[in-house]
C-alpha cells in the first residue's frame, strides 16, 4: 500500500472513530478493537458494513420470596431467617421453601450474632471492594440458624481472624436494599 493511501485510510479511520464516538457517547479507544478491520482488510463491497452502537436496559429486579430479609434491613435493622415448619431447620440466607421436605418457610428474627465457621483473607478484588483489602470473608453460623451464611468482615487486623469467634452483624448507615447493607465484627 502506497504512502499515500495509507494517510487516507487513516484519516478515514479517525474520522469514523470521531463521529460514531460523539454520537454514541462511547470513548473511541473502546471502539477501535471491534471496527478497524473495516479499514484494515478490503472488505467485499457488498458484505455487511457494522458501525458502532449502544443498547443501554434499565429494569426491575425482584427479591421475590427474600424480599422481606431485605426490608427488614432497610427499615428496622434485623436479620430474618427462614423456618421449615416440617423438619425445624431454619436457613440463612432465606428460603422461600424448604428443599427437603417442599413446604414454604415463615420468617424468624435473628439475634444478628454469630459464628466464624471457616474465612478467607481477600487481598484482591473488583473495583468495588478494592479499598477495603485485606478483608475477610467468612462463614457465618447464625445463632438460631442451621446452615452457613457467606459475609464480609470488618475488623482492624485481619490476622486475629480465627475460626470460633463470636461475630455481630453490623448494619450501615445508608441501606440500600443489597446484601452489603450489613456486615459482621468480632464481638470484643
Ligand atoms: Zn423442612
Amino acid at each position: 500500500m502506497d504512502l499515500e493511501k495509507k494517510e487516507t485510510i487513516e484519516g478515514m479511520k479517525d474520522e469514523f472513530y470521531r463521529f460514531w464516538s460523539k454520537k454514541i457517547g462511547v470513548p473511541e479507544n473502546k471502539l477501535r478493537p471491534f471496527y478497524d478491520k473495516e479499514f484494515d482488510t478490503e472488505p467485499l463491497i457488498d458484505s455487511p458494513f457494522e458501525v458502532p452502537d449502544k443498547m443501554e436496559v434499565f429494569f426491575k429486579y425482584s427479591y421475590g420470596g427474600q424480599s422481606r430479609f431485605f426490608r427488614e434491613i432497610i427499615k428496622n435493622k434485623k436479620l430474618y431467617g427462614a423456618k421449615c415448619p416440617q423438619c425445624g431447620k431454619v436457613f440463612c440466607p432465606p428460603r422461600h421453601a424448604c428443599p427437603k421436605c417442599y413446604v414454604d418457610t415463615t420468617w424468624i428474627e435473628l439475634s444478628g450474632k454469630g459464628t466464624i465457621e471457616a474465612f478467607t483473607v481477600q487481598y484482591y478484588s473488583t473495583s468495588v471492594f478494592i479499598k477495603k483489602v485485606p478483608f475477610i470473608v467468612a462463614y457465618i453460623r447464625l445463632d438460631g440458624t442451621d446452615f452457613l451464611m457467606m459475609a464480609q468482615m470488618e475488623m482492624e487486623d485481619v490476622n486475629k481472624a480465627k475460626p470460633g469467634m463470636r461475630v455481630e452483624a453490623v448494619f450501615r448507615d445508608e441501606r440500600h436494599g443489597t446484601i452489603n447493607d450489613f456486615y459482621f465484627r468480632i464481638i470484643e
